[in-house]
């Protein structure tokens, strides 16, 4: 009997006489962290099995991606059947990671990690880590943390060779570290994303499935000690934040540079560290009723909302032929609404004129949609520009979406 009960404790304390062992790791800190993984493709896949083994108690995976069959050469947690029905990358990892370990919490957005995913989820992340392909994806990434002042962990993966760096606010920010060239080309995609082909695929990158396994070793690895706060401050180990960990296996050479870059003049990582809260503001609060219930928490007579990650478009024409179209969408999604419009797939690009919106004030003609229906995702927090000044306000009403205690 004394036996039985033993043996059920042991099963319910995950890492209990394992992870005990290692002077480090402090199980309280770990089950409480909260941790997310952007992308949860061949990296991503790696990182969350080692968030699920070293028993991570929320974790949070954000990915718009389906399965593909080319995934599966690199994807631990994803099987054929998943691609053969097409499943959400994030969805199926989540239940793998369950799977896994089922004493953490785990939750999973189909969907953008700017145009889906609030900054006040970001703003209760330990640690975010980013398992991207693009260039743009990572600088979106980055203006988001720093704006949330959340460390992220970067990994980089193409054929034996792969990097990773760690990025905090008032350290080190992935803009700043970024050549001209490097900036040009990214600035030149997001300046054509609306009409053009924002997704459009920039030539697939040949990886592998044991550089993937390297790198998310080192990316948790990383996000472990990152967790662990205290014992980065008294010195027990060093990170890698302002360092370029590189690792080229052809001929096995490891190498850590400094590489720290933090520009006074960069406008990307600017941190919202005074935010308000208004309780019953939400996402899908309808605008006209936002203005209303802003101008009486801020004291205020003029508020223009300042959409800061995304525009909202209303009106697509086309030169050639004066054709009208009416989308009503966040310009993230123009995209995918061009694709799926014959009419307008089969125009030429250069001939599409968009009518899109920056701020939001009393003279917006759409005052009626939510917040949501523009563009702003659940629980995020919003760029307000008054009389007063700017303020950075959080959608608060959002806040019980999440099912687990993000606040704990
Ligand atoms: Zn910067």
């Amino acid at each position: 009997m004394e036996e039985e009960k033993k043996e059920e404790k042991v099963k319910k304390e995950w890492g209990k006489e394992v992870f005990d062992l290692l002077s480090w790791y402090q199980t309280d800190v770990v089950k409480k962290a909260k941790v997310m993984v952007v992308g949860a493709g061949a990296l991503g896949n790696e990182v969350l099995k080692n968030l699920a083994l070293f028993g991570v108690g929320n974790i949070v995976i954000v990915d718009f991606d389906t399965i593909e069959y080319s995934n599966l050469t690199r994807s631990v947690l994803f099987r054929e059947a998943d691609a053969d029905k097409g499943l959400y990358k994030s969805e199926v990892a989540a239940r793998k990671v369950k799977e896994i370990n089922p004493n953490i919490n785990v939750q999973y957005v189909c969907g953008r990690l700017d145009a889906d995913v609030g900054l006040g989820v970001y703003r209760k992340m330990d640690v975010v880590i980013g398992c991207l392909d693009s260039r743009l994806a990572r600088m979106q990434l980055n203006r988001l943390c720093m704006r949330a002042n959340v460390p992220w962990v970067e990994g980089g993966i193409e054929n034996l060779t792969g990097s990773v760096r760690v990025y905090r606010q008032g350290e080190n920010c992935y803009e700043c570290g970024l050549t001209e060239n490097a900036k040009m080309n990214i600035f030149m995609q997001l300046s054509c994303a609306g009409i053009a082909h924002r997704n459009e695929d920039l030539g697939r990158t040949p990886t592998t499935p044991v550089i993937a396994s390297i790198i998310g070793a080192v990316q948790v690895q990383e996000a472990m000690k990152l967790i662990h706060k205290e014992e980065v401050r008294e010195g027990v180990f060093s990170t890698l934040t302002g360092k370029w960990f590189h690792y080229e296996g052809m001929h096995n050479k490891v190498s850590v540079y400094d590489s720290a870059a933090f520009d006074d003049d960069c406008p990307s990582h600017e941190c919202w560290d005074e935010v308000l809260r208004i309780p019953k503001l939400g996402a899908d609060t309808r605008i006209s009723d936002a203005f209303l219930m802003l101008k009486e928490a801020l004291t205020v007579k003029d508020v223009e909302i300042n959409l800061r990650n995304d525009k909202f478009v209303d009106i697509i024409v086309s030169r050639h032929n004066n054709q009208r179209f009416t989308p009503m969408l966040p310009e993230s999604k123009i995209p995918d609404y061009v694709d799926s419009n014959y009419d307008l797939y089969t125009s030429s690009r250069s001939e599409l004129n968009q009518n899109a919106y920056e701020n939001i004030d009393e003279n917006f003609p759409y005052k009626r949609l939510t917040l949501r229906e523009i563009g702003i995702p659940h629980y995020d927090v919003i760029e307000v520009s008054t009389e007063k000044g700017i303020y950075h306000v959080e959608l608060a009403a959002d806040e019980n979406r999440f099912p687990f205690n993000l606040n704990e």
